[in-house]
């Protein structure tokens, strides 16, 4: 295996530890990748396991349709078309975070709109998409993204940015690698928690425009080291 995608699956190994660390993601909710060299190809996603306890031994190969590539017959993440399908759409996504976080489940079901309000959740923007399943497929009640038009319907939702919320149950997060969707996951959960007490205070004044990144050019991390994510390994116990 070329040593970029073992760097890959090393890191997906510790995306999976540090959001459940973190409380992005619980006993559900996954976190999957791919090579970046690999675009068009497949990715990689654990079997059916709560991520702080995924090992690399559980890390199974998908093709865009959302199959593993060798068969399995363990159990796999239902969800898993999420994925497949924002891999198929997106060539310049590496890594992709499907979690059911508390801080922003009500941005998910309110009126009140989801907005960057810290510089460190810039990727939010001012305009986040909110799927609801049973409108886009009517007369469908599934609580789950279970088929690949499902995860169609969802990534045509996401379009070209960085977030979408899923009405009554989570959110999806894309970026370049698994340490940028780690950063963007606890940003988000950051930013929903100050979002929703600047609105308990009263008015509140979002970050502007010009100041939310652009998602067809993010630019580089505001960090020039690794700072964040020696960080987080170390709190995962991965350091
Ligand atoms: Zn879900």
């Amino acid at each position: 295996m070329a040593k970029g995608a073992e760097a890959m699956l090393a890191d997906l190994v510790a995306a999976n530890r540090i959001l459940g660390r973190e409380g992005i993601l619980d006993a559900y909710g996954h976190v999957s990748a791919r090579d970046a060299g690999d675009a068009g190809d497949g990715f990689f996603l654990s079997r059916a396991r709560a991520p702080q306890l995924v090992e690399e031994a559980d890390l199974l190969e998908f093709s865009l349709a959302g199959e593993p590539l060798a068969g399995s017959a363990q159990p796999l993440y239902l969800e898993r078309y999420i994925h497949a399908a924002i891999y198929a759409a997106r060539p310049d996504v590496g890594a992709v975070c499907h979690s059911h976080t508390p801080s922003i489940l009500p941005f998910s079901v309110s009126l009140t709109p989801l907005r960057s309000v810290i510089h460190s959740a810039r990727f939010i923007g001012t305009g986040v998409p909110v799927w609801d399943l049973a409108r886009e497929f009517p007369g469908e009640w599934s609580p789950l993204v279970r088929s690949l038009r499902y995860g169609q319907s969802l990534a045509a939702a996401l379009g070209d940015g960085g977030i979408v919320l899923l009405r009554g149950h989570g959110a999806v997060v894309v970026g370049r690698g698994p340490q940028e969707v780690v950063g963007r996951c606890i940003a988000m959960d950051r930013n929903a928690r100050v979002q929703e007490t600047a609105h308990r205070l009263g008015e509140y004044t979002p970050l502007h425009e010009r100041e939310c990144e652009d998602p067809r050019d993010p630019g580089p991390p505001l960090a020039r080291d690794n700072r964040e994510w020696e960080y987080f390994m170390r709190r995962a116990g991965l350091l």
